[in-house]
């Protein structure tokens, strides 16, 4: 049986890092085994789902590198692969289930449900339905109410070998009859999964910790509808440097604010394959990540996304990136040894918005604040300055050869040395006694401006 597995996102808000991780990890696990990967929309709650977040969820996926097989723009000829264009599917599932009495129509009222919930926790149970409509006949239904569809949960326990936390097992009775279709005639998250995965042959079912509980439920309707389950692995929960859960209101917890902020793909792609796993050290592509990639090497404890560890990754990523992407990207053009600098520079910078502000601020308006003023009026730095612009005019072009020889004659010349000598060029260059190499300042601004800049302090 080829391997097949599936991302199946609710459209009720951006790709989060965990969503994207579990993306990942279907994908990686589909590719090391050959098989297909599946992206289906869980769009059922009509009220919090939208158009534009799916749209954005598969723009998001696809600029993350992970495309898919099958999903709702690419036909596998197991869809739809929305769930809202599958509401006539799941409605003759269950009227199967109620024909064979395992699953049965409930009139009890909204008040009624409240009332015995609120009974029960005051008796401290657990909350549960107590089966009234268990037994009713057609004849007992009330008329003109529209009943929910209930599963009528056999009393077992329900064993199952969870490919990251192993052996579990859960006590059926525990449950009480759930809904299976609502009175909107919708169906419950549960069973719409259940249909969607055994239609859609799934084989390997890997999601968030989020979901165990759910998968005890899942199983007993696999089981009810005649389906062999899929083998089922639940990822720990990602948590932020705060040890809480990673929350939607974070920053930088979707990949679109990612995104916008300058990191590159394959950096998040490769500090979030890192949330739970430890493949290979270095930047991976994702054909080497996914020939290293196995469930049994997963942790079964929470990983914790820390910004730190994407920012080295992305800045190795920029440092890999192709020169025409870069200039491309960040809108930039300039002559020769601008191209140089900036590509000597990107070093510096964890973001692509992060070396555009660091050429902004070299190459932009300038302003000298009282220390850089200070600095700039003591005689030594005068010296330096002088020294630099005479030097400096006996070349033509101020490249990287031409700036060490300047520096060495400045310093012969004035006898200064350190941060005496470095000081005052780039506080006269930027403005900032600290910052990126004088030399990559140089070809920056280029020769005209430079000088100009340091006259201003002769
Ligand atoms: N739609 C569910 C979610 O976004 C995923 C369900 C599943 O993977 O079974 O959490």
């Amino acid at each position: 049986m080829s391997v097949r597995t599936r991302f199946a996102p609710s459209p009720t808000g951006r790709l989060h890092i965990g969503n994207a991780r579990t993306a990942l990890f279907n994908r990686l696990f589909a590719r090391r085994h050959n098989g297909r990967f599946i992206v289906r929309i869980e769009d059922t709650d009509i009220e919090r789902s939208s158009k534009e977040f799916e749209k954005e969820i598969l723009g998001d996926l696809k600029w993350l590198g992970l495309d898919w097989d099958e999903g709702p723009d690419r036909d596998g000829a197991k869809g739809p692969y929305r769930q809202s264009e599958r509401l006539s599917l799941y409605k003759s599932y269950a009227a199967r289930l109620v024909d064979n009495k395992l699953a049965y129509n409930c009139f009890c009222t909204k008040e009624r449900l409240e009332a015995l919930k609120k009974d029960q926790i005051a008796k401290g149970l657990p909350p549960r339905y107590d089966g009234r409509c268990r037994n009713i006949t057609s004849s007992d239904a009330p008329s003109g109410m529209t009943p929910v569809i209930r599963f009528r949960v056999p009393e077992r326990e329900i064993r199952f070998t969870d490919g990251v936390h192993g052996g579990m097992s859960f006590d059926a009775r525990a449950f009480g009859d759930f809904v299976i279709i609502g009175s909107d005639f919708v169906a419950s998250y549960n069973f719409a999964v259940v249909i969607d995965d055994a239609l859609m042959e799934i084989t390997h079912v890997i999601r968030g910790d989020d979901h165990l509980s759910n998968t005890p439920r899942q199983i007993l309707l696999f089981d009810a509808l005649g389906f062999p389950a899929p083998s089922f692995s639940h990822i720990p929960l990602v948590l932020g440097t705060n040890k809480l859960p990673l929350s939607k209101r974070e920053r930088n917890a979707s990949v679109g604010e990612l995104r916008d902020a300058g990191y590159l793909p394959v950096g998040i792609v490769n500090a979030i394959a890192r949330l739970g796993w430890s493949p290979e050290e270095g930047l991976l592509g994702l054909d080497e990540l996914s020939s290293d990639f196995a469930l049994e090497n997963l942790s079964n404890s929470p990983a914790v996304f820390d910004i730190e560890r994407l920012k080295s990754f992305n800045r190795e990523a920029i440092k890999k990136m192709e020169e025409t992407a870069i200039f491309a990207s960040l809108g930039l053009d300039g002559d020769e040894l601008f191209m140089e600098a900036v590509l000597d520079i990107r070093g510096n910078a964890s973001t692509l918005s992060e070396l555009k502000d660091i050429i902004g601020y070299v190459t932009g308006g300038i302003e000298y604040d009282e220390d850089a003023l200070v600095a700039l009026s003591e005689p030594h730095a005068k010296a330096v300055l002088r020294a630099f612009c005479e030097e400096a005019e006996r070349f033509d072009l101020l490249d990287g050869t031409a700036y060490n020889r300047i520096i060495g004659e400045v310093k012969k010349r004035t006898g200064e040395k350190g941060p005496r000598l470095f000081h005052p060029i780039r506080y006269a260059l930027t403005g900032k006694k600290e910052g990126i190499e004088i030399v990559n300042i140089l070809k920056l601004i280029g020769w005209i401006e430079a000088l100009k800049r340091i006259k201003r302090f002769l």
